[in-house]
């Protein structure tokens, strides 16, 4: 299903045309209003109608999260104060807050985005949505609230937490969709299990949009395998509205950028050198239609791979494959480069292997492992218990290539997020 066929499968000749005039208005209109980007381009000696075709963004520079946050609150504002009518910040996951304002036409041109993504995973009226993102300051549940609303859908700001009330709801009204992070929808799971309720028997979900935080395919299918329900990718970052910026198809086989509002590149994140489709490196994003607060080249520091090839939908806009990590969410024992999800893909694949687990990192040499396991494991066979530790030893080994401790743990033991999940503890910094 389409929410807007001609623009969803337009043809990317036009596609292109329509990016490079919306990226000459925004230069244009950056170097006019924005003083941080007129000294940039200064400095760079390059002039507005030195943008002639989409190539020649690379001669603009990056714009980085630091850059967000020198200019807080208004540095970056093409319109007047008068013309905002929102503000959200990010969570503050990396440092300190950053402002990021919308108009108007921002709010519904977000909206719009939303309405498409849900449309395409067959959503419509009559779902049920259950949010069940934090409404505030995180643009999660507002952003994707409004969307919802403007495809027909009737949503429940239930906001994230209070999982009893969370369950009563979506028993109450029938939810069929819950829009949730991947850390509370496998805590949702074991309450459910508490409680003995079976979610294909005694709830009507039978979709869910999870993002905020990255996950592996393997937990996509561990979700999907509980509630019986359909798991869509959800993508999106504060300084580039939100959610809504990269979804799953019906097909969930990489997530459709909305490329007629985001230009989009894949550099190497040490060079800065544009990257061949296909190759993993950082998302770089820049606005083609934010009235508000443009951005030009923004390192989103998240690693994907842009997905060669066109898609069984039918949708010519670019699909990008799930995000691997942060750059900054890699950390480095005894010289190997590790991203927590490589941990999580390995623990989320082994048959027995509970909802919760977290990374300690001891010392530049020594990482612990803590995970969750069901508990039919710890049935009282010692030996069994060893060799099922050894095992997973063995298999965080061949996909991190050093020797972690394992440590095996009874369901509920480690701390539970409601918002986004903190797994790496790095003690080295504490
Ligand atoms: P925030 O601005 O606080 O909403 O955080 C945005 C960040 O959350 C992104 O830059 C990503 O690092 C992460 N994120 C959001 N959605 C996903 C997703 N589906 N998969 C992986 N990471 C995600
Ligand atoms: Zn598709």
């Amino acid at each position: 299903m389409f929410w807007q066929r001609e623009v969803e499968s337009i043809d990317r000749g036009l596609l292109e045309k329509i990016q490079l005039e919306r990226l000459k208005e925004t230069v244009h209109r950056v170097y006019a209003h924005i003083p941080f980007y007129r000294r940039r381009f200064e400095e760079g000696n390059i002039a507005p109608e030195g943008i002639r075709t989409l190539g020649d963004i690379r001669k603009i520079p990056f714009t980085c999260n630091e850059d967000i946050q020198v200019n807080f609150p208004y540095g970056l504002l093409a319109v007047p104060k008068d013309d905002l009518v929102r503000l959200h910040t990010s969570s503050g996951t990396t440092g300190r807050p950053k402002a990021v304002f919308f108009s108007k036409r921002d709010i519904d041109q977000s909206t719009e985005l939303i309405a498409r993504c849900l449309v395409m995973t067959g959503m419509k009226r009559g779902d049920v949505l259950q949010n069940m993102m934090t409404y505030g300051l995180f643009t999660g549940a507002l952003v994707m609230h409004y969307g919802a609303e403007k495809a027909g859908i009737l949503v429940i700001p239930s906001g994230s937490g209070n999982t009893n009330r969370q369950i009563m709801l979506m028993q109450n009204f029938k939810t069929t969709a819950i829009h949730i992070t991947p850390s509370y929808i496998l805590y949702l799971a074991e309450v459910l299990e508490k409680k003995g309720i079976d979610p294909q028997r005694d709830l009507s979900l039978k979709r869910a949009f999870v993002g905020a935080e990255p996950y592996s395919e393997e937990t996509r299918k561990k979700i999907e395998d509980i509630f019986k329900i359909d798991v869509y990718n959800s993508y999106g970052l504060t300084e580039m509205n939100g959610p809504g910026v990269a979804f799953e198809c019906e097909w969930k086989q990489g997530m459709h950028i909305w490329e007629d509002n985001f230009l989009i590149e894949i550099i190497d994140p040490s060079t800065g050198d544009l990257l061949p489709e296909g190759q993993y490196g950082e998302l770089v994003l820049t606005t083609l239609c934010r009235e508000a607060m443009p951005i030009l080249r923004y390192r989103t520091r998240d690693i994907t791979s842009i997905i060669p090839g066109p898609c069984s939908c039918g949708r010519t806009h670019r699909r990008i494959s799930r995000i691997v990590g942060r750059s900054d969410d890699m950390f480095i024992i005894r010289g190997v480069n590790i991203f927590p999800q490589q941990i999580e893909r390995v623990l989320m694949g082994i048959e027995g292997v509970a909802r919760n687990y977290q990374i300690i990192l001891e010392s530049l040499d020594e990482m612990r492992v803590q995970v969750e396991i069901d508990r039919g494991i710890f049935d009282g066979n010692v030996d069994r218990l060893l060799r099922f530790q050894k095992d997973m030893t063995n298999k965080l080994r061949s996909e991190i290539l050093i020797l972690p401790k394992v440590e095996l743990l009874e369901p509920g033991v480690l701390p539970v997020f409601e918002g986004k999940a903190k797994r790496v503890i790095d003690k080295r910094t504490l």
